[in-house]
């Protein structure tokens, strides 16, 4: 499939997890990619596994923390300069924090988990879709989780941040039809990437593969979702097949978000 052939993407969070996962496979299908991430080392990796799957694939490297929004608006010039244009926006980097209960959250943990989950997304969102408004075509695909739609507990700022995730897209994706733009949003459950392998750590400690066992016995499907399971349904968003798909909120968690 060359679904991307001569399409340009910006990936937030590119440097591990969801975000690296549909690097590849948008490269694989074509993309020319600007890859934004925090750490730069994983950007590297990024890069070395995209030359090895798609030796042909042209990207790009920023190292930018997308809660600063001078960082926000530079990625996307500098995507702009070196190729001309946006077609698909992957607005995905993001963190989950410490966990504890309500009375406990840290005043500065909520502060950190807000600046980065839902200022970051929303500053991408502000920064692209000019772009994307004045070209008169675009998709955007921002990822809030299952915690944006039901309680999990123990995470104040995550469940705050990722709900506002799912208002921002619903919210720009009504103004932004209009102009041949897509925006949705995805609500992953539990994916098994090293955000997820951290959330267990804090959970179980050493056993924490236990605790992942257990996590996973009440999933309809009894497993972790894969990376790769997220960046098939990511591509098609982006790919120009869901061009009717708008506001919509994707659940990607086995059902697990509808069990009684
Ligand atoms: P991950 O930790 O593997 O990857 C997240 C990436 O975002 C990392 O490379 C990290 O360096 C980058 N990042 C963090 N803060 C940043 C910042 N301020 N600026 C730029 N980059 C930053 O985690 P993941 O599981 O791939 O998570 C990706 C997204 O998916 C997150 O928004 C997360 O909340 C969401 N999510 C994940 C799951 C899951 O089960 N893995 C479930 C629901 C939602």
């Amino acid at each position: 499939m060359d679904r991307f052939k001569d399409k340009v993407v910006i990936i937030t969070g590119g440097g591990s997890g969801l975000g690296q996962a549909t690097a590849l496979q948008l490269a694989k299908e074509g993309a020319k990619l600007s890859l934004v991430d925090l750490n730069e080392k994983g950007l590297e990796e990024t890069k070395v596994k995209i030359s090895e799957a798609a030796p042909t694939a042209e990207i790009i490297l920023i190292t930018a923390n997308v809660a600063d929004p001078q960082a926000s608006q530079n990625y996307v010039n500098k995507t702009m300069e070196t190729f001309g244009k946006i077609d698909g926006f992957f607005n995905n980097a993001g963190i989950e924090g410490k966990q504890d209960l309500t009375e406990d959250f840290g005043v500065d943990e909520f502060d950190k988990v807000l600046n980065v989950n839902l200022k970051g997304v929303f500053y991408g969102l502000k920064y692209v879709l000019k772009v994307m408004k004045e070209q008169g075509f675009g998709s955007i695909v921002n990822t809030a989780s299952v915690g944006g739609i039901r309680g999990v507990g123990n995470q104040s700022g995550y469940a705050a941040s990722k709900h506002g995730v799912v208002g921002l897209t619903r919210n720009s994706a009504i103004e932004y039809g209009q102009y041949g733009i897509t925006i949705n949003a995805i609500a992953p459950g539990a994916i098994m990437t090293p955000m997820v392998e951290g959330s267990l750590k804090q959970i179980g400690g050493e056993n924490w593969e236990e605790a992942g066992k257990e996590f996973v016995s009440v999933n309809p499907m009894k497993r972790f979702g894969k990376p790769e399971e997220v960046a098939n349904v990511v591509s098609f968003l982006l790919s120009g097949e869901a061009t009717f798909v708008n506001a919509a909120v994707i659940n990607i968690d086995g059902g697990q978000s509808y069990k009684y």
